[in-house]
């Protein structure tokens, strides 16, 4: 007797569902500016551009900025 193996009916393949742009467009832009923020702590935040009083940030991003070829000492 030969074995039965269940197959789908239908041969297409799986596809993720669709996103409209304007979904997408207000979360893009959070991340989008989040990085820019994130980017100028990493690479600018030092001496004449330092937002934040002493070196602390500097020192918390430092490997950061080394790893990201950054300028910095
Ligand atoms: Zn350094």
């Amino acid at each position: 007797m030969a074995q039965h193996v269940a197959r789908p009916t239908v041969n297409t393949p799986a596809l993720p569902a669709k996103l409209p742009l304007s979904a997408i467009a207000p979360w893009a832009a959070f991340f989008g500016i989040l990085m820019l923020v994130l980017l100028y702590f990493v690479g600018a935040e030092q001496g004449a551009t330092s937002v934040v009083n002493g070196a602390d940030v500097h020192e918390w991003v430092h490997d950061a900025r080394h790893l990201l070829g950054f300028p910095c000492h």
